[in-house]
């Protein structure tokens, strides 16, 4: 029997696994796709929010802060990218300027440093703001994450001290016996934490009637070429509506841009980007920038937003059925309060159950991601000397050799699909989106798992033109 079993393997039940995975506990995490972050995770902004605009009084105000404080330390040990770019937020008119004023009243009440600019000493910093905006407001807490990276990394930390991962299991059937749940009938567990993004209602309905209800809203992004910081430095928010946050312009910790999100409510829970939602950005990304490079727009995808009708996190234990730990409604700023969250969860409700249980003696810290961008021609040629497949590059546009995609296979966690490689280290991110080397990815994923190209999992992208291409290839 489990001790705990996570339901969900979003950057919240990753990071949980990897808070549990210190102390002697056996933890197990249900995963119904072939990947870790492949839901709300896996498309997002990518930000790590100051804490300036929740509603006072929410948990979304409360763990956003706190998460924020927590990111860096959090990104230098799972060995992660974590950039404190700062933010702008930006107003085009005197209505703006006055919604403006109720966040600086948030940053004074929270403590949030913060500095208010005039349109024109902002383009100074920024030459591509719009020439309408009169105003900024600078916030240089925010920063920029990959938070599929965190995530992964956090999953491979866990494993490398304990944690079971399944993937491709999807949670159908849940009963309470006694003192244990059994899941699907094959998995027994004391306490159960449902973190299934917008799935959380159709998990609780196993048990009882869920106290909530999601719904999908849906947000849509370009994706820009690596333009080397030139664009922009900071990410760049419009003054926020009923809405949310509004349209953006966002740099990646891999040099990328993006725009978006739209934020628009759909019925269907695995939904795909449409021409109206990247017409709506076009229109409004006009209002805060210029010179828009879109001849470097080389990518476009859609992330769904787990809304519950409470309109704000619901993190508790159930009133009804011990044991069972809602971890709901996590939509923005679901990733900048993360680690908060999780912190709270595990000290608050699920180590006061294990009180005799001790943190281990021993724990294994992970390795990062070989990134050969960064090293220097030494470190590159040392590489080369121990493994010549270092020198054998395979995606061309985001120059990834042979020897980074087998490391990020064979790891905990490691990838098991062309998608899973292309989040790890990037090939197929680049310029042409994998058309040169995702045969290539394909006939390296069956040389490392002993299979034959035809048996890796295809996942939402992996098509059988590259199976075809890569059998041909052998
Ligand atoms: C467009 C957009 C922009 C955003 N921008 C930001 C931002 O910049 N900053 C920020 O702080 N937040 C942002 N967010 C919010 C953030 O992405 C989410 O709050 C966060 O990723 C939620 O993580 P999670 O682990 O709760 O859910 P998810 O990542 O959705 O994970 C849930 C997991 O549960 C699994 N699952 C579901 N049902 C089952 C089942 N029956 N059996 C087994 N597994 C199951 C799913 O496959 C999924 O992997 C954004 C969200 C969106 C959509």
């Amino acid at each position: 029997m489990y001790d705990i079993t996570i339901i969900g393997a979003g950057i919240i039940g990753s990071l949980l696994a990897h808070s549990l995975s210190k102390f002697d506990l056996k933890v197990l995490v249900l995963e119904k796709e072939n990947d870790v972050a492949e839901g709300a995770t896996g498309a997002n902004s990518a930000m790590v929010h100051s804490g300036h605009d929740p509603k006072p009084g929410t948990l979304k105000a409360k763990y956003n802060l706190l998460g924020n404080r927590m990111f860096p330390d959090l990104c230098k040990q799972l060995q992660v990218e974590y950039v404190p770019t700062g933010a702008y937020v930006v107003a085009t008119s005197k209505e703006e300027e006055e919604t403006m004023d109720g966040l600086i009243k948030n940053c004074e009440d929270r403590r949030i440093p913060y500095e208010v600019m005039d349109g024109d000493t902002a383009r100074i910093h920024e030459p591509n703001l719009s020439d309408n905006v009169t105003k900024a407001l600078s916030l240089p807490t925010t920063g920029i994450i990959c938070p599929w990276e965190v995530t992964i990394a956090a999953m491979e930390e866990a494993m490398l001290n304990g944690v079971e991962l399944r993937l491709g299991y999807k949670v159908e059937s849940i009963r309470k016996q006694d003192d244990r749940f059994i899941v699907n009938d094959d998995v027994e567990t004391k306490v159960l934490v449902n973190c299934a993004g917008v799935h959380v209602d159709d998990i609780t309905n196993m048990l009882r009637v869920s106290p909530y209800k999601v719904e999908a809203r849906k947000g849509e992004y370009f994706v820009f070429d690596r333009l080397n910081g030139k664009y922009i430095k900071h990410v760049i928010y419009p003054t926020p509506s009923v809405k949310g946050k509004g349209v953006l312009a966002v740099p990646t910790v891999h040099e990328n841009v993006l725009l978006g999100p739209n934020s628009d409510f759909t019925a269907d829970k695995d939904d795909n980007t449409t021409s109206d939602g990247l017409e709506y950005i076009r229109r409004e990304i006009n209002k805060t920038m210029k010179n828009i490079p879109y001849n470097k727009m080389i990518h476009t995808f859609a992330g769904l937003r787990p809304h519950i009708d409470l309109n704000d996190f619901y993190i508790q234990e159930d009133d009804q059925i011990e044991n069972f730990i809602h971890v709901a409604g996590i939509e923005s700023p679901g990733i900048s309060s993360a680690p908060a969250i999780v912190k709270d969860v595990v000290e608050g409700i699920i180590m006061p159950k294990f009180a005799e249980c001790r943190a281990k003696e021993e724990y294994v810290h992970r390795k990062p991601f070989i990134d050969m961008r960064k090293m220097s021609d030494e470190q590159i040629n040392e590489l080369i000397s121990k493994d010549p497949d270092f020198g054998k590059i395979i995606c061309r546009c985001e120059k990834i050799s042979k020897g980074q995609i087998k490391d990020v296979i064979n790891r905990k966690c490691g990838a098991t699909t062309i998608r899973g490689v292309k989040m790890r280290c990037r090939p197929g991110m680049g310029r042409c989106q994998g058309g040169f080397c995702e045969p290539e990815v394909l006939k390296i994923l069956s040389e490392q798992l002993h299979q034959n190209v035809e048996d890796i999992k295809l996942d939402k992208e992996g098509s059988n033109v590259f199976v075809a291409l890569a059998k041909e290839d052998l």
